[in-house]
């Protein structure tokens, strides 16, 4: 089945409010109407999606925002926290969850990944769901057990239709930020495992139409290589998302 690319751009904690400004506008710029066959997808950090948001909508421009992380619950004494209806709101149609930065410095667990993914399904919101191994996992030769036991845990009680809404990132960690990018076949090795997975979960239909992501030092050099496999639709972006061209490339090499 063809699936539509998605590129989403990651831009973690850089860009304040006016930085976050210039840059969606840079996007937006250059938007053409070929970028319809490719979802495009920025998440800024909280406080940039709004504007961000504002530029899009005003330039009738059909880029979606997306949120780096979500708390669960839905309102309370949860200092610090962003609730589901807090970015519904905002107008946000996506969120990440589980990327190892969470997961390695803020102690995320595959449980609270799967209670945010679940919450953020109960308000129409696309998530996106890292997983991905680490190097010592790699050279242990068990990074496919490891990622498909991840994708199992995130998708724990979520059914067949629930699914059809989530995007799975698979973002090796020793790939991410490092410059050093898994290769094509490195990275199509797990995709396609992440698919039988979901297969395994929702049977054919609903593992062909979910899209899987590549992440970690995805650039315009080697871009073309990844999303010409099978099991690769798109990107989740870094550091080339950062600014407005290389990001571009990025969707331009999805259409
Ligand atoms: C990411 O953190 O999601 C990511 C893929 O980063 P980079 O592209 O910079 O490796």
């Amino acid at each position: 089945m063809a699936r539509k690319p998605l590129m989403a751009g990651n831009w973690k904690m850089n860009k304040t409010i006016g930085e976050a400004v210039v840059l969606a506008q840079d996007i937006s710029n250059q938007y053409d109407d070929r970028w319809d066959a490719c979802d495009v997808v920025v998440c800024p950090p909280f406080v940039d999606l709004k504007p961000a948001k504002t530029v899009f909508e005003f330039d009738r421009v059909p880029v979606g925002v997306g949120a780096q992380n979500v708390y669960w619950e839905e309102k309370g004494a949860f200092t610090g926290e962003i609730s589901v209806p807090m970015l519904k709101e905002i107008g946000c149609e996506w969120c990440i969850i589980g990327h190892s930065e969470r997961r390695g410095y803020f102690g995320e667990t595959n449980e609270d990944v799967n209670k945010k993914a679940k919450a953020l399904l109960s308000a129409g919101i696309h998530p996106i769901i890292c997983v991905g191994e680490s190097l010592a996992v790699r050279d242990a030769g068990d990074a496919l057990e490891f990622v498909c036991a991840q994708v199992r845990a995130a998708f724990a009680g979520i059914d067949a239709a629930q699914a059809n809404e989530c995007v799975v990132a698979y973002e090796p960690i020793w790939a991410i930020g490092t410059g050093r990018t898994a290769t094509p076949e490195q990275a199509q090795e797990v995709c396609s495992a992440i698919r039988a997975t979901l297969s395994e979960l929702y049977g054919a239909e609903v593992s062909d139409a979910i899209r899987v992501l590549y992440g970690g030092s995805m650039n315009p050099g080697n871009v073309e290589m990844l999303i010409a496999q099978p099991d690769i639709d798109g990107g989740l972006i870094g550091g080339a998302a950062l600014e407005a061209s290389s990001f571009v490339q990025l969707i331009k090499a999805c259409i």
